[in-house]
């Protein structure tokens, strides 16, 4: 049974669970994205983190975008890509001795550091490899972006980035380390941000903060505002392309750049998002006294969010036009956690309908687990498909 109207196909016979990437939803994300940076010159990194697949990374590198890794291993995966080494940036609050090492191999555009310490172990393995890094300072910007407190990170309260009541140290302290070369400044204040007033309270703490680096005489070549911008989990169809222009402009109108600096943004989820679905089976269905249970073969090794962080997806069973009934839908892992959604109302469900659970391109594949030995997700494009 096709659904009209339904942008991703009814899958028969293909092996359950597994990841569907629409690539045509990512193509058309980026474009938009990429047409509304140029309005402003921004310079775009995709943050590899959110997903790093190759099909997705292919379709990232061909597109121009630079990568925002976290990690040697997310920096191996955007070199796999073939994204050139000087548009990867290295951010993260531990990042170990051989993954700067590989950073600097490879010349990479910029290191984003995290404190004092950091700082002086970049300088010392430039130093063995006569190399000059590029670093930005990761600043903390005291700036809460009302989301979920396990995806706030720009409060004095996270580990992450430098306060300022410490930069004035580290400023003074950088003329001696002199193998690193301060490039510019860095901020990330959380994830899936959808009302835009943070990102208008960073803009303005960032023109404080540009004022004050500009008093001591230091001017910063690129100003990197990190991702964060949030997507539409309740309408996955109706809205399958996050404003960016609304985002974009806030930076336009609210940050103050000085002549001949870039801004730069990190976005991750935003670009990925939409364009990933996780499809599952129905196995059982559970009617209980308070409660119906559709149990389906995708559990929270395959797709955490929901577990970790309380997080809503839209669910469709692809099989089914029935009248709508209310499921709670859950996994088969033994924990009281692997429960995909609540009451949530789809159509009526029998053993063996395809089920998709949307907007699941961004931490979802990269997070999956083998928890109680189970197999990781298989992966499908559209391209596969066709
Ligand atoms: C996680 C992260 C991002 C991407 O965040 P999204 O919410 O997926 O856009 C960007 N920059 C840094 C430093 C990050 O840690």
């Amino acid at each position: 049974m096709i659904k009209a109207n339904y942008p991703i196909p009814v899958f028969e016979n293909l092996p359950t669970p597994f990841y569907y990437y629409d690539l045509d939803v990512l193509r058309n994300t980026i474009e938009e994205m990429k047409m509304q940076a140029r309005k402003a010159a921004f310079v775009v990194h995709y943050a590899l983190k959110a997903n790093v697949n190759p099909s997705i990374l292919s379709i990232i590198k061909e597109s121009g975008l630079g990568a925002d890794c976290v990690s040697g291993g997310e920096i191996l995966a955007a070199l796999a890509a073939g994204i050139p080494t000087d548009k990867i940036v290295f951010a993260g609050v531990g990042k170990a001795d051989w993954e700067i090492n590989l950073g600097l191999d490879h010349d990479i555009c910029c290191f984003n550091v995290e404190s004092e310490q950091e700082l002086e172990v970049i300088n010392e393995l430039a130093t063995a490899k006569n190399k000059i890094a590029n670093i930005a300072l990761r600043i903390n910007p005291n700036v809460d972006a009302n989301t979920h407190h396990h995806i706030t990170t720009g409060l004095n309260e996270n580990k992450f980035g430098i306060n300022m009541s410490d930069i004035e140290h580290i400023i003074n302290k950088l003329p001696s380390l002199e193998n690193l070369n301060m490039t510019g400044i860095h901020f990330h204040i959380g994830s899936q941000i959808t009302d835009m007033s943070p990102f208008q309270d960073l803009c303005i703490r960032i023109n404080e903060i540009q004022k004050y680096f500009i008093n001591k005489q230091i001017h910063p070549t690129h100003i990197n505002v990190g991702g964060g911008l949030g997507i539409n989990y309740e309408h996955p169809n109706h809205i399958p392309i996050p404003d960016f222009e609304a985002y974009f402009n806030v930076f336009r109108k609210h940050l103050s750049l000085y002549p001949n600096q870039t801004l730069h943004f990190e976005p991750g989820r935003s670009i990925v998002g939409q364009c990933g679905s996780l499809i599952t089976k129905v196995l059982y269905v559970k009617r209980g006294s308070a409660k119906n249970f559709l149990i389906v073969d995708a559990g929270f090794t395959d797709l955490i969010r929901p577990a970790f962080y309380g997080a809503f997806h839209h669910i469709e069973n692809l099989s089914s036009d029935l009248d709508m009934e209310k499921y709670d839908v859950a996994g088969p892992i033994c924990e009281s956690s692997d429960v995909f959604a609540k009451d949530f109302s789809m159509n009526k469900s029998k053993r063996g309908d395809i089920i998709a659970i949307r907007s699941a391109g961004a931490y979802g594949e990269i997070m999956a687990s083998q928890y109680n030995l189970r197999k990781l997700p298989n992966i499908y494009t559209s391209e596969d498909l066709k």
